[in-house]
């Protein structure tokens, strides 16, 4: 299999592949970038169909968390580890803990978090083996969960594009559309409709449709008519890819406010986002409030500093929507222009 050469390769500094035949455990750990600090990132277990496309999910989302922890002013760099494997079925704590001596084996180049496939509780199984697992610090305000903080992050970025672009501060009467009520969809809904929002929601799976639509007063609609419907603001919480020139092309909304990791089908999309006079908060800007909370969880910190550094996701956003509008380049390319400054020293 060819690293240097692969598509999704960055001059990442570290590739590992990790291998224990006791325990059945095969997993790849990429560190990207730690010119600000350590790397952190979540570890995700997945049935991968190849190491192939192992490989290529490991050095893009690893590339990611370089940019996520920059723009979100942390002292940390960028990686990830993927375990091949069905987390289900192959997840034992033989396999975790065989993990947790390969992190602990790359020094602190490499801080692991949950992920797909993984929990606080198999977090506190590898930390038995590495002091480089986080999300396991007893006393954290949700039990390790970032979900919430998350959800406050994104509140806060989508008032920041609201002001932005259609120049309102008071949420009242705001019309919101929410795909996926889950960890995230769910708080974030909370926070909006203390705040007079109507929103509209959708979700796959009843139990979370019927907590919103019951406790908060949510319209629910069929999760393939949340595009089309008559909104100011459009927040995917649910799966990436959901921006593509098909749902662009039915969505009223003027803003693109969510939680939801890689929402542009193609990165070429934050061009067409623009040219239909619709102002994006970029997904790993939007949503950098849980890595923020897993860096105080492990670095210590105040509920405080805590609150004040996911609120300051509201000014970064100010300061890219302002530069996008002067340059004319879309909030996307901006975004990560300013992460570059940052990481690349
Ligand atoms: P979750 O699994 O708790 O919630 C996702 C919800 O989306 C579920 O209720 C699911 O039923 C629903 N869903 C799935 N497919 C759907 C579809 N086609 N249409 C409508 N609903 C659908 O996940 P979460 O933790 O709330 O995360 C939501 C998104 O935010 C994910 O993309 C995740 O990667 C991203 N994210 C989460 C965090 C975090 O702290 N949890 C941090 C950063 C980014």
């Amino acid at each position: 299999m060819s690293v240097f050469s692969h598509l999704e390769f960055d001059n990442h500094e570290k590739v590992v592949f990790v291998e224990d035949e006791q325990s059945g455990l095969k997993a790849i750990i990429a560190v990207h970038n730690t010119n600000l600090g350590p790397s952190l990132g979540g570890c995700r277990m997945w049935p991968y169909e190849s190491d192939e496309e192992a490989l290529t999910d490991v050095l893009r989302l690893s590339r990611g968390m370089t940019y996520k922890s920059a723009i979100a002013g942390l002292p940390l760099g960028g990686g990830k580890c993927v375990i091949i494997g069905d987390h289900r079925k192959d997840k034992t704590p033989e396999l975790l803990r065989a993990l947790g001596r390969a992190i602990e084996g790359l020094s602190g180049a490499y801080i692991t978090a949950e992920d797909s496939g993984t929990s606080v509780a198999d977090m506190v199984t590898i930390g038995e083996c590495t002091q480089y697992a986080s999300g396991v610090v007893k006393g954290s305000e949700h039990g390790g969960d970032p979900s919430p903080s998350t959800a406050y992050g994104v509140f806060i970025g989508l008032k920041a594009a609201v002001k932005h672009k259609l120049r309102r501060t008071d949420l009242r009467g705001l019309k919101v559309a929410v795909q996926g009520v889950g960890n995230v969809g769910f708080h974030l809904c909370k926070y909006l409709q203390a705040e007079g929002v109507e929103l509209t929601v959708t979700d796959i799976f009843p139990a979370n449709v019927e907590r919103v639509v019951t406790e908060l007063g949510a319209k629910f609609v069929a999760h393939e008519d949340i595009y089309t419907v008559d909104v100011d603001v459009f927040a995917p919480c649910a799966m990436g890819g959901v921006i593509n020139e098909e749902t662009l092309s039915q969505l009223k909304a003027k803003v693109i406010a969510g939680a939801a990791n890689n929402q542009l089908a193609r990165s070429e999309i934050s061009q067409l986002i623009l040219s239909n006079d619709i102002l994006y908060a970029p997904d790993y800007v939007i949503n950098a409030g849980g890595i923020i909370d897993i860096a105080y969880q492990r670095n210590g910190g105040g509920t405080d500093d805590l609150k004040a550094h996911i609120e300051s996701i509201g000014t970064i956003l100010t300061s890219i929507f302002e530069r996008a509008d002067k340059t004319g380049y879309s909030t996307e390319i901006v975004a990560n222009q300013i992460a570059q400054e940052r990481f690349k020293n």
